[in-house]
């Protein structure tokens, strides 16, 4: 299935240019997230783990986003279906609990966006991480209110 994207307005883009980061930063992918994600760094802290995370669904990098979910808490695998036809389209942080350099735990509020079948939806959930070993964790989230097509 082909998702349906609507096209940016008119930006054309070199096929080399630097991508901006799908988690809304402002930076290059490759000097943000893309630390993370291929570039074997810890996320230093639970928001910047959590944006990983984030920009992780986005590039359907399915594998990050399990390496990162608390052994506790991680589900055998993502479902691929479900999961693939969600096109993420921003990141909105809403606040942030502890989850510092050197804490060892905190929370992170946020929004999601995303489109279904060219439908908006959003998620929006208080998630609850955990730095264990220098690496912070994805544990479990109060889902606020999810419009996922369900
Ligand atoms: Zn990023």
């Amino acid at each position: 299935m082909k998702p349906k994207i609507a096209a940016p307005k008119a930006q054309k883009q070199k096929k080399d240019a630097p991508e901006p980061c799908p988690c809304g930063s402002g930076k290059d992918f490759a000097a943000c997230c893309g630390l993370y994600l291929h570039g074997g760094e810890p996320a230093p802290t639970a928001q910047a783990l959590m944006r990983s995370r984030y920009t992780a669904f986005a590039h359907k990098d399915f594998e990050y986003v399990l390496r990162t979910w608390h052994a506790r808490t991680r589900p055998p695998s993502i479902d691929l279906k479900s999961a693939g036809a969600i096109l993420w389209t921003r990141l909105e942080i809403i606040a942030c609990r502890a989850g510092g350099r050197s804490a060892k735990e905190g929370k992170v509020e946020f929004i999601a966006h995303c489109t279904i079948d060219g439908r908006p939806e959003q998620l929006h959930e208080v998630s609850r991480f955990v730095r264990e070993d220098g690496q912070w964790y994805y544990v479990d989230g109060e889902i606020k209110q999810a419009r996922l097509g369900r």
